[in-house]
């Protein structure tokens, strides 16, 4: 069966055909996350030395994951995401991706990206990802500055990161690599205009296909936030804030990027077709501690510590294929109201009569409901913020995007307005 099939089938019944695997391991854990990762130390490797048992004993788990899992029709899109997953060793990766192709097996032409640090790699077990099946990587570079890499907690330097860019760059001109994508983030202490148009430059300059740019967050319990409660950040305000957004827009536009989601850029040909899967609704499975998966449109997450991710695995063990079938058919389904979020982060940005079609509206329904929406926005419609093309409303870039916050606050007071639920 070719792809298209493959493709067809999927829309059909909403089969899974991607598959995103969690790997929670890294050197340290970086001043700004909150994430639940386990920092194993900074010379800790995948298969031998500090850490190594570890990271072993995880990808048995990892392994009894995947083969508990109902086989599917192959897969279109892999994502090996973390944590670092480049701690891990060429081997550890191909196994991993032996494992799903034996499971489920790999559709032509299947996207299989790979997370990637600065200095977690050398040419050597770069080729190693390459020839285990690896063709699209996600490098997180975060920036070229030395100084703010360091009040990042980050364990890379400028150098680091320019040796890893090349060694990418010069796999992808050679055709070992579909693509791949370079991660910074903005807004971050003491950054203004002349600092970021010098970080994006030197990203520009480096020419990766793909670029991914998010906006620093301060999240509870990080160092971050703790120096953040005693005055110790100084942030960008909003309207620098503002600026350097409009202005990253502005600068990659100029040099062929198309914005199709509202952190992600990408030339022609180089959109990252598996995070396209979970902005769109559509189904994936998920493996791995913490890891999220969507089969069917039901959404769930497994445990987030070893433990309990050990002790639900003996579970979906024990109890027969069917029941682990029934358990996911037993979980909920993505709510209307992250549909509508993911949705409008896109270019494209949502349809209101797709998405509404499992709701039971009636035509005149729907047509009431957007009236109501369109009385919600009203402000950003007029201002062009916001664009209507029959049932489909997006975000203007940069200006739409940038506020994107305030717009989607409104659509969910609209929503909860209609279930009755409005604070009003
Ligand atoms: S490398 Fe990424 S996942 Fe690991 S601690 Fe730093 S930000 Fe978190």
């Amino acid at each position: 069966m070719d792809t298209f099939m493959y493709g067809f089938i999927s829309q059909l019944v909403n089969y899974p055909q991607s598959a995103y695997l969690h790997i929670p391991f890294c050197h340290r854990r970086c001043f700004y996350c909150d994430f639940p990762v386990v920092p194993l130390g900074d010379s800790a490797q995948g298969d031998h030395g500090p850490g190594s048992n570890s990271i072993k004993s995880y990808l048995d788990l990892l392994y009894r994951d995947i083969s508990l899992s109902p086989k599917g029709i192959p897969l279109a899109t892999v994502y090996i995401g973390g944590g670092t997953p480049s701690l891990l060793s060429s081997y550890q990766v191909a196994s991993l991706l032996d494992h799903l192709r034996v499971h489920f097996g790999f559709q032509y032409g299947a996207e299989i990206t790979l997370e990637i640090d600065p200095a977690s790699f050398d040419k050597v077990s770069l080729e190693g990802f390459l020839e285990a099946g690896i063709n699209r990587l996600s490098l997180g570079a975060q920036s070229f500055d030395n100084n703010v890499l360091k009040i990042l907690g980050r364990r890379h330097s400028s150098r680091d990161l320019l040796e890893a860019c090349n060694l990418i760059q010069d796999c992808f001109k050679s055709g070992q690599l579909a693509s791949w994508s370079l991660d910074l983030i903005k807004n971050l202490p003491g950054q203004n205009l002349i600092s970021w148009k010098r970080q994006l430059s030197k990203a520009i300059s480096i020419l990766p296909p793909h670029l991914s740019i998010y906006d620093l967050s301060i999240e509870k319990g990080t160092v971050f936030a703790w120096k953040m409660s005693r005055g110790e950040l100084s942030l960008p305000n909003d309207e620098m804030s503002f600026e350097i957004s409009r202005v990253t827009s502005q600068i990659l536009k100029e040099e062929g990027f198309s914005r199709y989601e509202i952190s992600n850029y990408a030339l022609p040909g180089h959109a990252s077709r598996h995070n396209r899967v979970y902005w769109s609704g559509a189904s994936w499975w998920g493996f791995g501690q913490g890891a999220t998966a969507c089969p069917w449109g039901n959404r769930f997450s497994r445990p987030r510590t070893r433990k309990l991710y050990k002790q639900w695995l003996e579970m979906q063990e024990i109890s027969s294929k069917n029941e682990s079938l029934k358990s996911i058919q037993k979980s909920q389904h993505i709510p209307f109201e992250d549909l509508l979020i993911v949705g409008l982060r896109r270019r494209e940005g949502v349809n209101l009569k797709e998405l509404s079609k499992d709701l039971g509206w009636s035509k005149d329904q729907l047509k009431a409901n957007i009236n109501a929406l369109k009385n919600c926005w009203e402000y950003p419609l007029g201002m062009g913020w916001i664009k209507q093309r029959g049932w489909r409303f997006y975000l203007t870039d940069p200006e739409g995007m940038e506020i994107s916050n305030q717009i989607l606050v409104q659509m969910l007071e609209w929503w909860e307005s209609l279930n009755g639920c409005s604070s009003d």
